[in-house]
């Protein structure tokens, strides 16, 4: 049926037949895709001599205000515009000297799977394509990795923040059944508990699924920053006498803040006991089972329910990239599975392939991670990956031997893995030591010299430095030291002049 013409001239119609919006000149647009390419690369084989981070100018900034482009212009000149505009001014973990925050530092091979995966344009919703043979592939690999059962599922996701979501979301269906997906949390008084070093998604995962961050209990650490066992027990019997009910306990296998682990086997121990769901956040401490030497720190990581980890960090595959194992894989299913009729599966043909991984997690349409991870873990191999995890938590160690031995620097938590926070302090000086580290730190970044993070470690402010970095060497942190030192003598006024440099 067409619709009758209304009033006015009539438009002619335009052809059935219309160009794609392929390349019409192949040829020529291939030379463009490898000068791409080769500019990516040499950027990457060149990011040492660069600065660690490169502010972005103002003009740059403002002309990211453009309007909507109407008409399109030649790819050339595109990729031109995020050559000049965005390649130069990324966050810079890439760097041997980026040790801020918690940043995988990419690959080069990495980065060919997601143009590989971009290529195929891959849809892992479900159905039955080898994406995702390959995709359950990947699980298995971290199934097996982890101590994880082979009954366990998984999927990759967008990160340890969703993966941790989903967590929660399934130890709620455990607690409250599946019939929750019905009538959803109201009424219901469930709580869960972590260390107050717990990251902040755990919180945000509370408050998604309805529960409200209240019903996550921040339980007290330890000075190492580990959770308080007896403080936990107190916390949960206290709750059930108030009427509330206990579901989930979530351990830190690496904390965000000073890489300290949770006593997992006694958590494992204690959610058994009590009847509770254990979620492990391992988002990059929990890839230390990686390397043999350090794998004993997160024993007991085998008996979670739930674990999720990430790809994107210390494995270091291109954003974004995390995932999520579940034990009981069916019970994973309940909690996500159910399509309506226009998603049917089907005995054979394309709609094959069951199970789909939109009935493992949120989305329907998913993309093709799972080659990155797979290109990563098949160029560099297992054992390789877990030797530069060893040797960034060797660097690690290394950094706070040298905090200790020098007299204006102090360690402001022990270091267990790869994270080093450390306080400059001028003995001399009145100022307020939290705003001198801030300032420092604002000064390494802005200098482009290193680009560590600060946090808040009992109410007090230090300088941050994680190194989940395959790029970092001694050399960097030696550089990192001095740099501290000479901008702390500078902003207190006791500057030498010196330049800080290699
Ligand atoms: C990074 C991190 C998260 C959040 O993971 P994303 O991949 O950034 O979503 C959660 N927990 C810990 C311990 C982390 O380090």
């Amino acid at each position: 049926m067409t619709n009758p013409p209304r009033g006015g001239p009539v438009e002619p119609e335009p052809p059935l037949t219309s160009p794609s919006l392929d390349p019409v000149d192949w040829d020529a647009y291939r030379v463009e895709a490898h000068r791409l390419l080769d500019a990516v690369l040499d950027e990457i084989r060149d990011v040492a001599a660069g600065p660690a981070w490169r502010p972005l100018p103002d003009d740059i900034k403002a002309g990211f205000a453009a309007p909507l482009p109407q008409d399109g212009e030649p790819i050339a000149a595109v990729w031109a515009q995020c050559r000049d505009t965005v390649m130069p001014y990324g966050v810079g973990n890439r760097h041997p000297r980026f040790l801020g925050w918690v940043h995988g530092a990419g690959t080069v091979g990495g980065m060919l799977g997601e143009l590989a995966a971009a290529g195929l344009n891959a849809n892992l919703g479900g159905r039955d394509h080898a994406p995702v043979y390959l995709e359950r592939q990947v699980v298995a690999w971290f199934r097996d990795l982890f101590g994880f059962p082979e009954t366990a599922a998984g999927l990759l996701v967008t990160g340890t923040s969703t993966a941790n979501l989903i967590g929660v979301t399934v130890a709620r269906t455990a607690a409250a059944g599946p019939r929750v997906r019905q009538h959803g949390v109201a009424g219901l008084r469930l709580v869960g508990y972590a260390s107050d070093q717990v990251h902040g998604c755990v919180a945000k995962a509370f408050d998604i699924t309805g529960l409200g961050r209240d019903a996550l209990r921040l339980i007290p650490t330890d000075r190492n920053f580990r959770i308080e066992i007896p403080a936990l027990q107190a916390a949960i019997a206290a709750d059930r006498r108030a009427g509330f009910q206990p579901f989930l306990v979530v351990g830190c296998a690496g904390t965000v803040n000073t890489g300290a682990i949770d006593p997992l086997p006694q958590l494992a121990d204690l959610a058994a006991a009590e009847g509770l769901w254990f979620h492990v956040d391992g988002a990059f401490g929990g890839l230390v089972r990686l390397a043999p030497a350090l794998a004993p720190l997160v024993a007991g990581i085998e008996r979670a329910d739930s674990l999720a980890f990430d790809f994107h960090k210390w494995l270091h595959v291109p954003y974004d990239a995390g995932g999520i194992l579940v034990r009981d894989g069916a019970l994973q299913v309940a909690t996500f599975g159910g399509r309506a009729p226009y998603l049917a599966g089907a005995d054979g043909g394309t709609a094959g392939g069951e199970p789909w991984f939109c009935d493992l997690g949120i989305d329907l349409s998913r993309g093709f991670r799972a080659l990155k991870v797979w290109f990563t873990l098949k160029e560099h191999g297992a054992r390789r990956l877990g030797a530069k995890i060893a040797d960034n938590c060797r660097l690690a160690a290394y950094l706070a031997a040298r905090v200790i031995a020098a007299p204006d620097l102090e360690l402001a938590a022990p270091v267990p893995l790869n994270i080093v926070c450390l306080r400059y302090v001028a003995p001399d000086d009145a100022r307020d030591g939290d705003a001198l580290n801030a300032a420092i730190v604002v000064e390494l970044q802005r200098r482009g010299l290193a680009v560590p993070s600060t946090t808040v470690l009992e109410r007090r402010l230090a300088i941050r430095v994680n190194i989940t970095n395959h790029r970092t060497q001694a050399a960097d942190l030696d550089l990192l030291v001095r740099a501290i030192q000479a901008i702390g003598r500078e902003l207190t006024g006791r500057a030498e002049g010196a330049p800080i440099g290699e």
